[in-house]
């Protein structure tokens, strides 16, 4: 049984998750054992894993694996490496994932797992170290069918392809559907690498047929430009036809009315390791590029950045959540007030899970398919959820997320009714 305190800071995104989920809940009419499961991990791993560092000296880093949900199918979600991760933070992102898999339709649960560590310390020996002791604590609990892990903040393909090797050696066999956003040379999807970005761009997309805006020309600004941010500028300019006019990352951020160039931009970053600095630009803090005049504020970095204090000046009229996270509830409701139209996290940055779906199924099959391919049906998918949660918003006359908990809930609870759970 999970240990059930849950840190009681409003700002702690399980106590969010749980105060959104219970607010659908009410909503839905659940009965109380019904609630009960959904209110929390059905099952979590706590664990210690020994590195050798390069010195020769060991550490010890803190592990977590949570399977929140798995009545539509195998647990499903990402490993994030940070300094600052929690057991909430885990156990926030696993349910996040459940509703995420509902609300695409696709045949999976919700789960996540977490190191506390900075990556920005190891060497790269050090984190493959780290990457293969964090497979051999979870090799028992997690498979194709059981669960299985992906990227998130600060894993990368590579790391996926050092924990699926360390299976297949502990397991003796070849299994690639175990993770996904593996590289494409060894079993993963091609169209995963911008996936995240690329299904928050077709819901901004359909957000704008339905309010009557013409996105061409109009200025967005993302928060965080790591993979999912720095994607949503390439795609925001070639698929919407916007100009991204401000950006940011953990060391700063840069603001130009005129608009950034992708390609120039993401090599400033690749020699400096930071957007900050882009030449002809004026520097702008995380906080003000969240306020700034723009059409579409993508925040693609962490957690709880949109608050009750900063939402009254918001002036974006459409917020596309690819970080998971990023409002909280009080915030939620004053966005809804002033008629900013939200995109929840759990739909917007739902492409990536969705690719990594595709990824299980060609693995499955053993035959992969092409690049357009991957985008048609991404495309499909993303489309099709985000009709059903506006649709869901207007019958019940409830904001965004509140629509999306509704369909996603009502779709998990049938499958646990149907195995007979409650
Ligand atoms: P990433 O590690 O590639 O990038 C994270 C970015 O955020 C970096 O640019 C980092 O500098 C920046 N950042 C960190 N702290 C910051 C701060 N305080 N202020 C501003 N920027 C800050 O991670 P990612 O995969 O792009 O994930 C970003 C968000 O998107 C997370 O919330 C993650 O859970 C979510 N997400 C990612 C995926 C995916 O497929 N990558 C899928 C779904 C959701």
């Amino acid at each position: 049984m999970a240990d059930k305190r849950v840190m009681r800071s409003p700002r702690n995104p399980f106590a969010i998750a749980q105060r959104q989920f219970d607010e659908a809940a009410a909503i839905l009419g659940l009965d109380e054992a019904t609630r009960e499961i959904l209110r929390w991990p059905m099952r979590e791993f706590h664990f210690l894993i020994p590195v050798r560092m390069d010195d020769g000296s060991v550490r010890v880093f803190k592990g977590f694996r949570v399977q929140y949900n798995d009545a539509r199918g195998p647990a499903k979600g990402g490993i994030r490496f940070h300094p600052e991760e929690t057991i909430d933070t885990v156990r926030a992102l696993a349910a996040w994932m459940t509703w995420k898999t509902a609300v695409m339709d696709l045949p999976l649960g919700g789960g996540k797992g977490g190191v506390v560590c900075n990556p920005k310390e190891l060497s790269p020996t050090e984190l493959e170290r780290l990457s293969r002791g964090y497979i051999r604590q979870v090799a028992r609990f997690i498979g194709a069918n059981i669960d299985v892990p992906a990227p998130d903040v600060y894993t990368t393909p590579q790391i996926m392809a050092w924990m699926m090797d360390e299976y297949d050696i502990i397991k003796g066999h070849w299994e690639p559907g175990v993770i996904t956003g593996k590289p494409v040379e060894l079993g993963g999807s091609r169209g995963r690498i911008d996936a995240t970005a690329r299904g928050g761009i077709y819901t901004v997309r359909e957000a704008a047929k339905v309010l009557e805006i013409d996105l061409r020309g109009q200025p967005a600004a993302i928060q965080g430009y790591g993979n999912a941010g720095s994607f949503a500028h390439k795609l925001a300019v070639e698929i919407l036809g916007m100009k991204v006019v401000a950006v940011s990352d953990s060391r700063g951020g840069i603001y130009d009315p005129d608009g950034l160039d992708y390609y120039q931009l993401i090599e400033h970053k690749r020699r400096t390791g930071s957007v900050a600095g882009f030449p002809d630009t004026t520097p702008i803090s995380n906080e003000d590029l969240l306020e700034l005049p723009v059409t579409v504020l993508f925040p693609a970095a962490l957690e709880n950045i949109i608050t009750e204090e900063n939402a009254p000046r918001i002036k974006a009229r459409i917020i596309a959540e690819l970080a998971n996270g990023p409002t909280t509830p009080d915030a939620d409701v004053i966005l809804h007030q002033r008629g900013v139209f939200v995109i929840p996290d759990f739909l917007c940055n739902a492409g990536g899970v969705t690719v990594s779906y595709f990824e299980q199924v060609q693995d499955a099959m053993n035959y992969y398919w092409k690049e357009e391919e991957v985008h048609q049906r991404l495309d499909e998918k993303m489309t099709k959820a985000f009709h059903d949660v506006y649709q869901m918003s207007q019958e019940a006359r409830v904001h965004n997320r509140l629509a999306a908990y509704l369909v996603a809930v009502s779709r998990v609870v049938q499958a646990m009714k149907l195995r007979g759970w409650v």
